[in-house]
């Protein structure tokens, strides 16, 4: 298990990140969100041992993160680290090697992957002759080239064409599925609530918002009814506990403070004409984060 106890870091007297606690569990992907410069990579950064922390203490299976540990840890950072001038070959065995894997071990494991990721004839081939999603395909293939207990991905998608992305997903699942513990940053909320069961949202270097994304969904109580069909939004508006009527293509989001504005909501609606969809959704992790944050995420 990965413990984070209130981790403190102060860059000189400013403070990046306040007392930060958090637990992975091995087979969860774990979810570090927050705005720009809210301190996630300073946090990922202290996990990796390549920066001393203030205060408090991170441990990795009981032990202090350092080089017996790290061989352990796959990171993908959120700026391209390949070394461009060599092939894919030699930029996994010198990474691999790295990690403590031998040279047969990393060549076996490698073609494995780029198996996977559907570019096996790029072996040979000089990273700075590839696509940029091809090179994220690299340096992602190279993070996980150890097959690391404890995987942190920054922005692992930046890049990707759709396809793609759903090849990393797969692939960061079945990781999960076989016992790794994953720890996943993006500023794409969708993708964030597709994977991570648990998340902590960072504002300032503080948590903001932490905890089972089942448990925060059910405790914002809002939410928001989708509906298709000719009604007058001015009067739904008029409905005691409706927060607005928001006109979404051909259906309307009526946002509610809670599950109990839905019957009035209903009462209506099921005297208007050509109702086709009346369907009570919850708030998107977004919508969440975006009014506990207070400002639009997507800048
Ligand atoms: P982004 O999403 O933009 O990558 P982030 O959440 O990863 O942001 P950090 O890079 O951890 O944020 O930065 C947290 C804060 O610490 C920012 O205000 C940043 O300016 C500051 N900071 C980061 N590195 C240093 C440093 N070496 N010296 C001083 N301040 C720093």
């Amino acid at each position: 298990m990965l413990k984070v106890e209130n981790v403190t870091k102060y860059y000189g007297d400013f403070k990046a990140v306040d007392n930060l606690s958090f637990e992975v569990k091995p087979g969860e992907i774990f979810g570090l969100l927050g705005v720009n410069g809210a301190g996630k990579t300073t946090t990922f950064r202290m996990i990796m041992g390549l920066l001393d922390m203030t205060e408090g203490s991170i441990t990795l299976d009981g032990k202090k993160i350092d080089y017996s540990v790290t061989d352990k840890i796959g990171f993908l950072t959120e700026e391209r680290s390949l070394l461009t001038k060599l092939t894919v070959k030699e930029q996994a065995i010198y990474y691999g090697v790295l990690k403590g894997m031998k040279e047969e071990q990393i060549i076996k494991r490698l073609k494995e992957l780029l198996e996977k990721f559907e570019i096996p004839e790029y072996l040979d081939k000089k990273i700075k002759e590839l696509s940029k999603g091809n090179q994220q395909k690299v340096q992602f293939i190279t993070a996980i080239i150890n097959n690391p207990k404890l995987l942190i991905l920054d922005e692992p998608f930046s890049g990707l064409d759709p396809f793609n992305v759903e090849l990393f997903k797969k692939e960061i699942v079945e990781m999960s599925k076989a016992g790794s513990m994953i720890i996943f940053s993006s500023h794409r909320m969708e993708h964030v609530e597709l994977f991570c069961k648990k998340l902590v949202v960072l504002m300032n270097g503080k948590s903001v918002l932490a905890g089972e994304l089942k448990k925060i969904k059910q405790q914002y109580r809002k939410k928001n009814i989708l509906i298709k069909g000719e009604i007058e939004p001015d009067k739904i508006k008029k409905i005691k506990g409706v927060v607005s009527v928001i006109n979404k293509a051909d259906e309307y989001e009526v946002k509610i403070e809670s599950e109990d504005i839905v019957e009035d909501v209903f009462k209506y609606v099921s005297k208007c004409n050509n109702i086709t969809k009346f369907s009570v959704e919850e708030p998107s992790l977004n919508e969440i984060f975006v009014a506990k944050v207070g400002e639009s995420y997507e800048k």
